[in-house]
């Protein structure tokens, strides 16, 4: 160890080098003749302890380093912010050896205090605290460029450790650790930030994109079945990537992070998105988005378009899926991934799911005055929404004031909200089920499902996820969609294929048995006042062609 002077005393110096020399001392004595000099040798190694009098304490009155304090006299009290301190009237060898053992002692505990104070107790890995002095330090090393931060959430976590326990937990989350470090390379971060919540340092400097493609690669480990006594499960994961720049503070970095993983949370299953500058320009919080879309509700700056569903045996447009939209005034239209998962957080989905249901409802009725004939509307609504007790007497008035048959109304669900096999959940359905409402799960296949329960609930349709239509080819493996079709078929749902773009794909579909098809092969969302164009002109087709 090294121990640094600071003292204009002589007889400290001569003292001290004196002791050291009859312990025959390992420890080498530096002299500092100012407090700059001394801080410059204790940073330049570890393993170093200050022994000043009191006349040079810095104006906060501690040290910052690990200090010996010298006096003269012995003190009333113990000296704060010092780990010991020698008194020059009681000095011996002797005493100086035990004082240097015990700051030895002191310092082994304070690092190691330190340690587990930023590490993770069951995985091994840094934790949030950690992962902060982590974070900081590699950015003033890669001067804030070269860098990616990769922000993970674990979908249904909470769910494994209610109904496995807290021990098959832990044993999970070891192994999505073990799964992240597999993908990481020498140079990467993994950090455990909290219960099922992570974090990945992507070193980019050598080759630009690479954090793209580890990202691609952790939600594909983190897709596949785990296994935890004897039992497989699967969980889904929101992973949000962000590129550090020049000027970017770790704070900025980690909240850029975030908002990307608020949007791959909008997505099902095991995603990643990577932030997205113009979504985000202006705002400077979530709690400014947050306040901007209170005020978009407020100021009917939403909107609702309409995205027309086929049926198969008639060729006609039979139903309409309901999609909100924000015109926000410097940011363009903005898609539903883009606030929709804000709004889920924050609570706002409620006011804006009744907005959207109420404007449904609305534009349902005004279509019929124009004789646009008989159209299911489809209106998805998410689980935070059953969580409000006054869903069920709220829709009820809703239906009764629009004067709205509710046999034409249509709810879509997510399989994550049908799954939690709530009470809640399933006594709303069956209440709103005797109005005559339907219901149809929404982007089916890419949540899990179990179909034991989903044969309880009262579900009329099954919407098939585009990424599935979109593996749909001539002389391609269509062998996972034409099961879930008859898989649906054989539980009396009718089926709707989402995400339909080719002719080609129209006619498989066909083929297999799809009920319905949605998507831009038949017609893209449109608003209102489109939609009453385009559904005119259907009918005018369907007349000529009946004529
Ligand atoms: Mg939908």
């Amino acid at each position: 160890m090294r121990l640094v002077l600071l003292a204009d005393e002589p007889e400290w110096r001569e003292r001290l080098q004196a002791a050291l020399a009859s312990l025959r001392s390992q420890h080498v004595l530096l002299f500092a003749k100012d407090w700059p000099t001394a801080t410059a040798y204790l940073a330049e190694a570890g393993h170093t302890l200050l022994l000043a009098t009191p006349r040079h304490r810095p104006a906060s009155g501690r040290f910052p380093w690990p200090t010996i304090l010298l006096l003269d006299t012995e003190p009333d009290e113990a000296p704060e912010g010092v780990v010991d301190w020698l008194n020059g009237a009681h000095f011996s060898p002797e005493v100086l050896r035990r004082c240097l053992r015990y700051a030895r002692e002191r310092c082994a505990l304070h690092a190691t205090l330190q340690r587990l104070a930023q590490q993770d107790p069951l995985t091994g890995i840094a934790n949030r605290q950690g992962f902060q002095t982590l974070l900081e330090a590699e950015l003033a090393e890669h001067d804030g460029e070269g860098l990616a931060l990769g922000l993970l959430d674990l979908d249904n976590f909470r769910r494994v450790n209610d109904t496995l326990g807290h021990q098959a937990g832990d044993r999970l989350i070891l192994q999505v650790v073990a799964r992240l470090k597999a993908q990481l390379e020498v140079g990467d971060r993994v950090a455990r930030l909290g219960g099922d919540e992570f974090a990945l340092l992507i070193d980019t400097a050598q080759r630009a994109g690479r954090a793209e493609k580890v990202a691609d690669r952790v939600v594909e480990a983190l897709a596949e079945p785990y296994w935890l006594d004897g039992e497989s499960l699967m969980l889904g994961c929101s992973l949000g990537l962000a590129h550090a720049k020049a000027d970017t503070d770790p704070d900025q970095l980690l909240w850029l992070a975030q908002v990307a993983m608020r949007q791959a949370k909008a997505r099902q299953g095991c995603t990643w998105y990577l932030y997205n500058e113009r979504v985000n320009r202006s705002a400077s919080s979530l709690a400014d988005l947050e306040g901007e879309l209170r005020r978009a509700l407020r100021r009917d700056d939403l909107e609702l378009h309409y995205q027309p569903r086929l049926c198969m045996e008639t060729g006609r447009i039979v139903g309409l899926e309901a999609l909100v939209r924000w015109r926000h005034a410097s940011r363009g239209l903005l898609a539903p991934n883009e606030f929709i998962p804000m709004a889920e957080e924050s609570g706002l989905i409620v006011p804006l799911g009744y907005w959207v249901i109420s404007r449904a409802l609305r534009d349902m009725q005004s279509l019929r005055e124009k004789g646009a004939g008989e159209l299911h509307m489809a209106v998805n609504l998410s689980f935070r929404q059953f969580q409000d007790s006054q869903l069920l007497a709220t829709l009820q008035r809703l239906i009764e004031e629009r004067g709205v048959d509710p046999h034409w109304l249509e709810f879509e669900l997510t399989e994550t909200a049908v799954m939690r096999r709530s009470d809640q959940v399933s006594g709303t359905m069956s209440a709103l089920a005797k109005l005559g409402v339907r219901f149809s799960l929404d982007d089916f296949g890419t949540g899990f499902s179990s179909f034991v329960h989903l044969s309880r609930l009262p579900i009329s349709l099954l919407k098939i996820d585009k990424s599935f239509v979109d593996g749909v080819t001539a002389g391609g493996d269509n062998g996972l969609v034409q099961a879930m079709i008859s898989l649906a078929h054989e539980l009396g749902l009718e089926v709707v294929a989402e995400g339909v773009e080719q002719a080609a794909q129209l006619k498989l579909l066909e083929g297999f048995g799809a009920n319905q098809v949605q998507g831009y092969l038949i017609s893209k969302p449109l608003p209102l006042a489109e939609l009453e164009k385009y559904l005119s002109q259907q009918n005018k087709a369907e007349s000529v062609v009946s004529a």
